[in-house]
């Protein structure tokens, strides 16, 4: 039963749980929304302020132009007082715009004249209007009554050789401003929260788009990592972000399916490499138990299963070496190796090798070279190609070493006459494991490990191994070195 529920743990809602997570498309959009919903507050605050300001400024800059304009015609009129006010109109024709009204005070505080369209009510003078009026300062300021639009007044004082004569008092209302505020206001309250929806509804859809490609590298992963590794992402765009997402996480899936497949086939070859020595063994230990035997056959088959036990004991310790080295704790020293006394020390050594099948190791041009390195793995590795080329030879046959220095490499080359190799297998001889059917027909000495190890040491020494072989004829197997910084 609890095969057919869905797994509770992969998915998307365990996941947001677990991390105390919302959706990222959720987050994104929030952040933006609230960033947005900041900026739009910040900027209707700043932008009403502005334009308040700026309407209430002009409101005084009138006021004062016409306040200015009064306080000039009665300078010309030589500040006589003035107390009928048709003639005053007459005088003062700017005085009767509709939109403001005047008053002229005494010094006293007292009306001595005010234009008609006050009438409804007093706007009397205020006390600190008074009081600048005596020090000579113009006095702006506003004045509220129930149940009318704010006023805004000011009042200018009139001296006269040292002596207030006059207060002269120009007001408007602020119903207009105040109006025009209004509506502003209305419209940002209105525009604001209908912007901010529209941007959140873009914002969540564009979030959707954005991640939507995420979406599927999860549902790809997730099938990967239920063991599907043909699965691969669809890339349209390769070169944004997304776009190079998919290709790593398309390289990293190949590169993962083919190690793995490496691995299997490594197993199997492996397995296989060890079955059959056992199998042999096991055979021949059978067989000549099944009856009473005279002791050379038991010795005979002592001894070709010590031969067996070699031979699975060197897989063994090839397969821990490459193992080792994969696992990156093998070691190798940086020290200068003479090579030409290296040879010289394997030729004497592969003399023996050869021996048994006449083949003769012998030495071509040797020149001296110094490269830097472990002594023992170099050993290892040029024992192994003079091995394989005593090995591959045809009885009788012949092994030539040739050790030459090439610009800043050493050259050193293994030549035999024996079967050589397919062009094609040319490349999979380092591969662990192969081996040529030839050369499995030709010997059954061998593991197919040797030139995967040897490969393995060219490389931690920066050098490699080029092969040059013809079925039939023989190879060459050349190892280049880059020569040690001082003899270079
Ligand atoms: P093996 O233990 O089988 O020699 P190697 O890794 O040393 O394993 O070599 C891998 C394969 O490369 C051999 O099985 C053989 O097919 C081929 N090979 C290597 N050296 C030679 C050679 N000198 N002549 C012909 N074939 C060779």
């Amino acid at each position: 039963r609890a095969g057919a529920q869905a797994d509770p743990y992969h998915t998307r809602e365990w996941v947001y749980a677990q991390g105390g997570l919302m959706p990222l498309r959720v987050r994104l959009t929030l952040w933006y929304g609230t960033a947005l919903a900041l900026i739009l507050l910040t900027f209707s605050v700043v932008l009403y302020t502005i334009t308040a300001r700026s309407l209430r400024d002009q409101v005084d800059e009138s006021l004062q132009e016409t306040a200015s304009a009064a306080v000039r015609s009665l300078e010309t009129r030589g500040f006589l007082p003035l107390i009928d006010e048709d003639a005053l109109l007459s005088q003062f024709p700017e005085l009767t715009r509709i939109d403001k009204f005047f008053q002229i005070f005494s010094p006293t505080g007292t009306i001595t004249i005010r234009s008609p369209n006050i009438r409804q009510h007093d706007v009397p003078l205020s006390r600190p209007a008074l009081e600048a009026a005596f020090t000579g300062s113009t006095v702006f300021e506003s004045a509220r009554y129930p149940n009318e639009p704010p006023l805004r007044l000011v009042s200018v004082p009139i001296i006269y050789r040292g002596s207030l004569l006059y207060i002269v008092q120009v007001g408007t209302t602020l119903e207009g401003v105040e109006e025009t505020l209004r509506r502003f206001l209305l419209v940002l309250l209105v525009m604001a929260p209908i912007a901010l929806v529209v941007s959140l509804v873009g914002g969540w859809f564009l979030a959707g788009r954005a991640l939507r490609p995420v979406d599927s590298i999860t549902v790809a992963a997730q099938r990967i990592a239920a063991g599907d590794l043909t699965q691969r992402l669809h890339s349209e765009r390769s070169t944004d972000e997304i776009g190079r997402l998919t290709d790593t996480f398309n390289n990293m899936i190949a590169r993962l399916e083919t190690s793995f497949a490496q691995i299997r086939q490594f197993s199997s070859d492996a397995s296989h490499e060890l079955r059959t020595p056992l199998t042999v063994m096991k055979g021949e230990s059978e067989l000549v138990l099944r009856r009473p035997r005279p002791v050379e056959d038991y010795i005979a088959v002592l001894e070709s299963n010590l031969e067996e036990i070699d031979r699975m004991s060197r897989i063994v310790e090839e397969l821990l070496f490459l193992s080792r080295a994969d696992m990156g704790q093998v070691k190798t020293e940086c020290e200068p190796v003479r090579l030409e006394a290296l040879v010289e020390d394997i030729q004497r050594q592969a003399c023996l090798l050869g021996q048994e099948r006449e083949i003769d190791v012998i030495m071509g041009t040797i020149q001296p070279a110094t490269v830097r390195g472990d002594e023992l793995r170099l050993r290892e590795l040029i024992l192994n190609l003079v091995d394989n080329a005593v090995k591959y030879s045809h009885p009788r046959g012949k092994v030539e070493i040739d050790l030459r220095v090439e610009g800043a490499t050493a050259r050193l080359a293994v030549r035999d006459y024996g079967i050589g190799i397919p062009q094609d297998a040319h490349k999979q001889i380092f591969d662990r494991f192969f081996r040529t059917d030839d050369a499995r027909a030709h010997t059954k000495k061998g593991t197919g490990l040797g030139l995967a190890i040897c490969a393995w040491i060219a490389d931690a020494h920066h050098g490699h191994i080029d092969v040059q072989s013809e079925v039939g004829k023989g190879s060459t197997f050349t190892l280049v070195l880059p020569l040690a910084p001082a003899a270079a």
